[in-house]
């Protein structure tokens, strides 16, 4: 058996009025070059440089990188070029916390860039491409054996701005750089050693002076994954409808080296 028909008669309604809808629906367009815009006077610039994986391997087979490789930071990825991009943080995360993309992990960030870079070329975002931050600088640590080298040249794992603390313990005691007595920065943000005032090496032993460095460089990210890869919209331009690209979201990580034993985000090897 069927189900009984409505039976309820409703009343009639009291009064007419005109429907709110227009009759022509104006064309919903997501204007792309609002959104660019919106991070060119929202964003903090970026320098991006690209990856690709070192050849610096026995083959292709084998997969062996080259275990004291100085043209990759021996890390197995190397960086080439050098590009100025504005891009906006969201989401920087500073404990583990769960979210749609899965576990958030301390120091990631998630960064919205636009397609091009300001001259128009396309900008395209890598596992492993490296985002420096050129406008600030953070103090970070790292621990380094001295050792001599040609014009008392020593390099720390960044570009350094600024020392604020460099200390070595040698038989129990303490001994403390200054910049500017015992050593400069060149514009190149290496540390220049002043001619007799190096930290002690030991040729027999082939290590120097343990140093603890302090020091200010520019923060560097690494890029982890692409979340928002292509999003396409349709633009109507000229009546005619257009596929445009939006603006890509990129989950970050710094680039940390807490000390010389510890691995980076870019080894994979955490
Ligand atoms: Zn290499």
């Amino acid at each position: 058996m069927g189900m009984d028909k409505p039976n309820r008669p409703y009343n009639n309604s009291p009064t007419s009025v005109p429907s709110q809808m227009p009759e022509w629906i104006p064309d919903p367009s997501l204007k792309g070059q609002n959104f660019d815009q919106l991070l060119q006077n929202r964003g903090i610039r970026f320098i991006h440089e690209h990856s690709t994986p070192c050849p610096n391997i026995v083959s292709v087979d084998s997969n062996q990188h080259e275990p004291l490789c100085t043209f990759c930071d021996n890390n197995g990825m190397m960086h080439y070029g050098s590009f100025e991009i504005w891009g906006v943080f969201t989401g920087n995360s500073i404990e583990k916390t769960f979210e749609a993309h899965g576990v958030w992990e301390i120091g990631t960030a998630v960064i919205t860039f636009p397609t091009e870079y300001p001259d128009g070329t396309q900008a395209d975002f890598n596992m492993y491409d490296r985002l420096t931050i050129p406008d600030f600088t953070v103090r970070l640590w790292e621990l380094k054996e001295y050792e001599p080298r040609p014009g008392n040249i020593q390099e720390l794992r960044y570009p350094v701005k600024n020392v604020e603390f460099v200390s070595s313990i040698v038989d129990g005691v303490q001994k403390f750089y200054v910049l500017g007595i015992d050593f400069n920065i060149n514009d190149q943000g290496q540390i220049v050693w002043v001619d007799g005032r190096q930290p002690n090496y030991d040729y027999s032993t082939n290590h120097g002076e343990v140093l603890t460095w302090a020091f200010f460089a520019n923060p560097v990210y690494i890029v982890v994954q692409c979340l928002r890869e292509l999003r396409i919209t349709q633009e109507m331009i000229g009546g005619q409808k257009v596929a445009r690209r939006l603006p890509q979201q990129i989950l970050v990580r710094r680039d940390f080296l807490p000390d010389s034993s510890a691995e980076t985000v870019i080894s994979g090897r955490r």
